[in-house]
């Protein structure tokens, strides 16, 4: 009987537009799936950055192109993906927190944390699903750990990421007949211009030390292994689901 074959980690000739690849997680997510063989879009709002993302990883020989983009631009985001040839790998990784405790949230800080992490998120993985529909394809939104758990001065941080599997679940269902694969990346605290002040807090960082398992917190590259993970045919039969790379913290 012929040995099985381990599915391909590899993806070459496959597209993918990465938003918020221009730095933190997003970036380490752009690098993974280029380093894999795909052709990387690196979207976010720095024309700047962007392009010095991609000037960057064209540098290391990686095969990438800027897109300036605000994801909260949903008729911004239609048009974009519009002018796009077919998109075979969406990671959204482009999000926000402003972290209040929940006696003080502001509606102006509800609003936009929502609109990004819950509404732009929502509308991306439509339009680009639109795009796949038989095709195929794998959508992959950087959730959070506080998809799954509460914590502190998070309220609406924790909330929106909980919308975001809510709605991974939804979409998984609906798309699941079309080969188009929906899933989340749930990481821990990891080192990026978006934590620093959570960092920067001596009680915040008691917090996170005691409850991370694994003696340490995140860096970018733990999350790259999951994104070429669920990017791939290596996770062809996984989809509705959320890959936590938390470190233990959910555990317990
Ligand atoms: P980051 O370092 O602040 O990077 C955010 C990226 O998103 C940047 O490329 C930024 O570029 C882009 N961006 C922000 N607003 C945008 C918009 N409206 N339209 C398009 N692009 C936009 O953040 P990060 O730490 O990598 O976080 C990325 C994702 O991971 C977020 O969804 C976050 O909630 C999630 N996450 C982070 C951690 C963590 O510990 N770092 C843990 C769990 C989950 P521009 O500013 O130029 O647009």
């Amino acid at each position: 009987m012929p040995l099985p074959r381990t599915p391909s980690f590899r993806l070459d000739g496959k597209r993918a537009l990465v938003t918020g690849g221009s730095r933190g997680i997003g970036l380490g997510c752009a690098v993974a799936l280029a380093e894999a063989g795909a052709h990387v879009i690196v979207a976010a709002r720095s024309a700047a950055q962007v392009q010095a993302t991609v000037d960057e990883m064209a540098q290391a020989g990686f095969s990438a192109e800027a897109l300036v983009l605000d994801v909260t631009d949903i008729a911004a985001v239609q048009a974009a993906v519009a002018e796009l040839a077919p998109i075979d790998i969406l990671v959204n990784s482009a999000g926000l927190a402003r972290h209040s405790p929940a006696l003080e949230t502001t509606p102006e800080d509800f609003d936009a944390v929502a609109a990004i992490n819950i509404k732009a998120a929502y509308f991306l993985a439509q339009t680009v699903a639109r795009q796949m529909v038989g095709r195929g394809g794998s959508i992959i939104q950087i959730s959070s750990q506080m998809a799954h758990v509460g914590g502190i001065d998070r309220a609406v941080y924790c909330g929106t990421k909980h919308a975001v599997e809510g709605m991974t679940k939804a979409m998984a269902i609906e798309w699941g007949p079309e080969q188009i694969r929906v899933n989340t990346i749930c990481p821990t605290f990891i080192l990026t211009e978006l934590t620093k002040p959570t960092f920067d807090d001596p009680e915040k960082r008691e917090w996170i030390a005691s409850k991370i398992k694994l003696p340490r917190v995140g860096q970018v590259e733990d999350i790259m292994g999951a994104c070429l993970f669920l990017a791939s045919d290596a996770s062809a039969l996984v989809t509705g689901t959320s890959l936590l790379v938390d470190g233990g913290w959910t555990a317990g």
